[in-house]
């Protein structure tokens, strides 16, 4: 949307494809936005879209981009209701799809208890008791560095064996965090009150908040679609004026490499909405 408001004021006609899955729709507060810290994400979307329309430019579209292709003077994208859009220039910025745990009322606390990112959400935490879950050997850095905000940190692999080897498990005794490989069978407390996991043999970890290091995965089909070069990550590799490799397509976003965070997309939207209109000088129907 902040790739719209620039091309926006350079007088550009947008349409704007979106599926509405929004990454973070499951939480109640984004953090660290200058100016809405807090907010919630239907809160910024919302002013966002009034911001939109007072340019009376661009065009929503609630519905998922299924192919995109290069086409005369520009680029098809097909729609999954079917029909099919033209436009001279397309800016990607379909995000990610995070892969969540496997354990049972996840969606009870998840995005209120539970986060994936603690530079989002760590603050929250602090001084509070807080499981992590996962099980490669990366979670043995994760869990130190919760130590940040919690009061304790225990890492639960639920029920999968523990990747990291004997560095790791030395560096997570060191800081006096446990590594408990049992499954989990129930996370206990109101939706929203999470205070404790419970596991298969018999354990009750106390926590008040949970996070997860697992993946997530870039949703990059489009970009791999019109031939855009991908990270060995499988973001959508981007110039510093968020040009990818396809002339005439841009990507801006948790899709492209770096810090995930609102802002960062948001400015990454600013560069790529920018360059798109520039590029658009002196080409027919600019
Ligand atoms: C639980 C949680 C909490 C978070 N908390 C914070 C926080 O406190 N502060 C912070 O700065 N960041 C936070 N983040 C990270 C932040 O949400 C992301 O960095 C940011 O949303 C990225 O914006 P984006 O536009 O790249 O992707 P998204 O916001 O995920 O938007 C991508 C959009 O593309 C659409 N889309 C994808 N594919 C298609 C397609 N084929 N056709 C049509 N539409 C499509 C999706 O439906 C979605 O609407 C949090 C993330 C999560 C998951």
């Amino acid at each position: 949307m902040t790739a719209a408001l620039w091309l926006s004021r350079y007088r550009c006609k947008i349409a704007i494809v979106d599926s509405g899955e929004y990454r973070n729709r499951w939480t109640q507060a984004s953090h660290g936005y200058l100016g809405a810290d807090p907010d919630t994400p239907t809160g910024l979307r919302e002013r966002a879209l009034r911001d939109l329309d007072r340019y009376g430019t661009a065009s929503v579209v609630d519905t998922q981009a299924v192919d995109a292709r290069g086409a005369a003077g520009g680029f098809a994208v097909t729609l999954d209701r079917g029909d099919e859009l033209r436009a001279r220039r397309l800016v990607l910025a379909t995000g990610v799809r995070d892969v969540f745990p496997d354990v049972p009322r996840f969606f009870d606390h998840y995005g209120s208890r539970i986060f994936h990112c603690p530079s989002c959400d760590g603050y929250e935490a602090k001084d509070q008791p807080v499981v992590a879950f996962g099980w490669s050997a990366e979670v043995a850095g994760f869990a130190r560095g919760l130590l940040q905000w919690a009061s304790s940190v225990t890492v639960v692999t639920d029920g999968r064996r523990f990747e990291g080897d004997e560095r790791h498990r030395s560096a997570l005794a060191e800081a006096g965090v446990g590594v408990l490989t049992d499954e989990v069978v129930e996370l206990c407390g109101d939706p929203g009150e999470l205070c404790a996991v419970r596991l298969r043999h018999g354990g009750v970890v106390p926590c008040t908040y949970a996070f997860f290091s697992i993946a997530h995965e870039p949703r990059n089909d489009l970009a791999a679609a019109l031939g855009c070069a991908l990270t060995d990550e499988g973001c959508v590799a981007v110039d510093d004026d968020g040009c990818t490799s396809v002339a005439g397509v841009y990507a801006a976003g948790d899709l492209t490499p770096g810090l995930q965070y609102v802002q960062v997309a948001a400015a990454k939207g600013a560069l790529a909405g920018t360059n798109c209109a520039l590029s658009l000088r002196g080409d027919d129907g600019g």
